[in-house]
């Protein structure tokens, strides 16, 4: 199996499908965010760096992410799903680095690009709900994911809510930003020819289907 590049807008259902690629395949999920939150819990000199970085609501430079990137790359056993780097064109060349010094060849991974129209994307993102209690996630309009009792906790009998950063009005916001963001970085892999762009306007299982079938070598139109 290929390592893999998720890039994909909000809403688009990446931490649906990477969780199902863990449970099937056994794939290593890695993101930055989570390697900078276990540095810091860690309590290291990097840790602590990293802490006062963001305390002061500075973001955590490139060549600290890259540093540790590499390291947890160089650990890691079987395949790996990265999500959330790069997310722009200079952290892609700079994991293309990574790569190389690590002897990871391009064969060995493949960028997949969740493509979402905004319409749909922001009807996900604005039927999001969540448990105040236990954090469980639902939604008002995915089938799979509604609650039994309309804005009723499942486990708690709570009323659920919605994420305050989930209106309309920001989160056109976000997605186009990322539209803009990630469009270099589309055409950074597609030159490579290791994009794949799989059709996320459709559910969760015909998308994740999609994903096996790049990942078995399966897909008809490559
Ligand atoms: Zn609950």
């Amino acid at each position: 199996m290929q390592n893999i590049i998720f890039i994909a807008p909000p809403a688009a259902g990446k931490g649906t499908q990477s969780e199902k690629l863990v449970s099937k395949y056994g794939y290593t999920h890695i993101s930055t965010g989570d390697l900078l939150r276990e540095e810091i819990k860690k309590g290291s000199e990097l840790g602590i760096e990293i802490k006062a970085l963001i305390d002061k609501g500075n973001l955590v430079p490139d060549e600290i992410v890259t540093k540790m990137l590499k390291n947890k790359l160089a650990n890691i056993k079987g395949n790996f799903i990265l999500d959330g780097y790069p997310r722009v064109y200079n952290q892609a060349e700079i994991l293309n680095t990574i790569f190389d010094e690590l002897n990871i060849g391009k064969d060995e991974v493949v960028a997949i690009y969740l493509d979402l129209d905004e319409t749909t994307a922001t009807k996900r993102a604005l039927g999001r709900l969540t448990c105040s209690k236990c954090g469980r996630g639902y939604h008002s309009s995915i089938e799979e994911l509604m609650p039994k009792n309309e804005f009723t906790c499942d486990v708690c009998n709570i009323e659920l809510t919605k994420r305050e950063d989930d209106n309309e009005e920001t989160f056109k916001i976000r997605f186009n930003t990322y539209l803009k963001e990630t469009a270099p970085l589309l055409e950074y892999y597609k030159e490579k020819g290791i994009l794949e762009i799989v059709d996320s306007n459709k559910s969760t299982k015909e998308v994740f289907e999609t994903i096996e079938q790049i990942l078995t070598g399966d897909r008809l139109n490559g």
